[in-house]
């Protein structure tokens, strides 16, 4: 059986198409926190992974939160006073403030002003606009759409229904060698933005698909839930199993061209704060870390301090940080394949030293032991440049005393984390290190 070790990026890089394939599957589907476009995007999830996907009841008590309404949009739009219809959600689901309840009315323009949201700021652009908890109706347009409307009467119609319904997520488990789990999250309640919500269901999907043939140390929980809602529902529906949860991503803003970034968890120091730390340090490129604070996406919730879960967040351009966020610009120009299958190759680095960091105890303690005569060693002394992979072996035999995990060997030595575990499994194999279990 192949292990996540064994799996070379190669394998992962033709992703990038088919990562781009499903976004533009999902792209122009109106989805939200709740209704029939966020079921229509699980079924596509479904083409790729077994998903099974759960209905939790409007109404339902979670923690301090109430699951909402169910909100389904058949038609929304404004008619001018030229008799011609002016914004239609049909041309751009953005247009629609999410969560808008039905109207059908006659108002003048300043009354229709106080339900309309542009971007002074980017004219051409589209905002995006939610009224989750708020009952309210409006519409997003661009700044030079508000511009050019004209004084008189508007015909306002928006068909949509907000009544008791459930709230839909998506789940995929897959069973490793332990029942201790590794968790990755992402919103998928987002409408046609790309990069934030799209890039990350594409990411996690396929990493949910590389990673199901493979012999796993941990099992892997995928999680397919609606921003904040979705998790504080997840999290109030299996408080039991919350406690397998050793280590967690929240996989979101993957594709676009910023550089990589680390948010830690609550906790800082957790083992999934290191790995990644150390997976970018060696990646050779420029990336950021940031410590954790309680704003975001639903590390939020996992890192609350009733659950204080190892979960951090690894994205490309943090949200907000990037004009195009929560606008029509973040469409399918603003991510590349390259960048998503960069972020996939990265996840699944961290993933690789989570899976393979162990800690070992060196059967040959006394003096070093002779490598040459089993065939670790080169035969030929008086080079100046100690080849790395001895290196590591050497570093590995040094500080294999049951307590140093691998990845403190390798932060330790300056050395990438594949090549001591390389050094650790060769020297497992002649019987100079045993692992403690
Ligand atoms: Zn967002």
């Amino acid at each position: 059986m192949t292990r996540l070790s064994q799996i070379e990026p190669t394998s992962l890089k033709d992703s990038g198409t088919n990562m781009c394939r499903l976004i533009t599957d999902l792209y122009p589907i109106c989805r939200s926190i709740t209704g029939a476009g966020y079921r229509q995007t699980m079924q596509r999830i479904k083409e790729i992974i077994p998903l099974t996907i759960c209905e939790v009841p409007s109404g339902t008590e979670i923690f301090d939160w109430v699951v909402p309404k169910e909100w389904n949009v058949r038609e929304a739009y404004v008619i001018g006073p030229s008799g011609r219809k002016i914004i239609d959600f049909r041309r751009h689901n953005l247009h629609l403030l999410q969560y808008s309840h039905a109207v059908r009315l006659k108002v003048t323009l300043s009354e229709l002003k106080e339900h309309l949201y542009s971007l002074p700021e980017h004219p051409d652009w589209i905002p995006y606009r939610t009224s989750y908890y708020k009952e309210n109706w409006g519409f997003c347009l661009s700044q030079k759409q508000m511009d050019s409307l004209e004084e008189g009467e508007y015909e306002v119609v928006i068909d949509a229904s907000l009544k008791d319904g459930s709230l839909t997520y998506g789940e995929y488990f897959i069973q490793g060698e332990t029942d201790e789990e590794v968790l990755l999250s992402c919103h998928c309640c987002h409408p046609s933005l790309c990069n934030d919500n799209l890039s990350g269901i594409a990411v996690i999907s396929a990493l949910a698909k590389a990673l199901t043939p493979l012999t796993l140390r941990y099992s892997y929980r995928f999680l397919f839930i609606p921003g904040m809602i979705g998790s504080i529902t997840w999290l109030a529906r299996n408080e039991s199993i919350v406690a397998r949860i050793k280590h967690g991503l929240v996989v979101s803003g993957v594709g676009d061209l910023g550089q990589l970034h680390y948010k830690r968890s609550r906790r800082g120091d957790a083992e999934i704060d290191r790995a990644a730390e150390h997976v970018l340090k060696y990646s050779g490129r420029p990336y950021q870390i940031r410590d954790f604070s309680p704003y975001g996406y639903d590390e939020r919730q996992y890192c609350s301090p009733g659950f204080n879960l190892a979960v951090g967040a690894l994205t490309r351009t943090p949200h907000g940080q990037y004009p195009q966020y929560h606008t029509s610009a973040d469409d399918l120009s603003f991510i590349s394949p390259q960048s998503l299958t960069d972020s996939l190759m990265t996840y699944a680095a961290v993933l690789r030293v989570l899976e393979g960091n162990r800690r070992y105890r060196n059967l040959n303690p006394k003096c070093e032991a002779r490598l040459g005569k089993r065939g670790l060693y080169r035969t030929v002394g008086g080079q100046i440049d100690q080849p790395l992979r001895e290196l590591a072996m050497l570093w590995v035999l040094n500080l294999s005393d049951g307590v140093h995990t691998l990845l403190d060997i390798a932060d330790r030595a300056g050395i990438p984390f594949d090549l001591v575990r390389e050094a650790a499994d060769a020297l497992s194999a002649c019987d100079l290190l045993e692992e403690i279990p």
